[in-house]
């Protein structure tokens, strides 16, 4: 059914696009935001408009940030030797979430997949390779355990091996097709402690 408010039906379609949320749950969010006060729908639409112009991706690592480079590249405490390689800035957030790395991170943005027409150009996979310098010595592939994401480690152990560093993948802890960003912490320490060389 369709509602005699452009408005309303507007509303609905915008939140519809969202992953996740049909129309139904876009309804309802809709009635809920007709009800609550002006002030609260402002502070969301703030929110929203916000993360448009005050979040970037960090030009070092491509992780999510405010503030370019990002707080763990300049981070005092963070070892310069080592560099987590993951798909998304989710699994940032989960590993950081377990307190043991204490290396740097490069965000590759997804992951190959032919499939969706995705290729090495439309990763941050240059970047990564203009970061491996003298400083690096391991490269920690923690792409998530699924078909593309093994593909992805390959691929990228590959591309690094004529680079004079160490190139692991971390263990299998996580559940074959699990995404790490889903997995606990005390999974995702095991899975970083119990990493392999490949
Ligand atoms: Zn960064």
């Amino acid at each position: 059914m369709r509602y005699s408010s452009e408005t309303v039906e507007r509303a609905i379609h915008e939140l519809s696009k969202l992953p996740g949320i049909g129309r139904k749950s876009a309804q309802r969010h809709v009635f809920y935001l007709l009800k609550v006060s002006e002030e609260e729908v402002n502070a969301l639409a703030q929110s929203l408009i916000d993360l448009k112009i005050k979040v970037r991706h960090c030009s070092i690592c491509f992780n999510i940030t405010e503030q370019d480079p990002c707080p763990i590249c300049t981070g005092e405490t963070r070892s310069r030797s080592i560099i987590c390689v993951v798909e998304e800035a989710n699994d940032v957030v989960a590993l950081e979430k377990t307190g043991e790395y204490k290396g740097l991170y490069h965000v590759l943005g997804g992951v190959l997949s032919p499939l969706d027409g995705i290729g090495p150009d439309d990763l941050h996979i240059k970047e990564l390779l203009a970061r491996v310098d003298k400083s690096v010595q391991e490269i920690i592939i923690a792409t998530n355990p699924s078909t593309e994401g093994e593909a992805t480690a390959f691929y990228l152990a590959k591309l690094l091996k004529p680079f004079n560093v160490k190139i692991t993948r971390i263990a299998r802890g996580i559940p074959v097709g699990a995404d790490l960003e889903y997995a606990d912490e005390v999974t995702l320490s095991r899975a970083l402690e119990g990493r392999v060389i490949i």
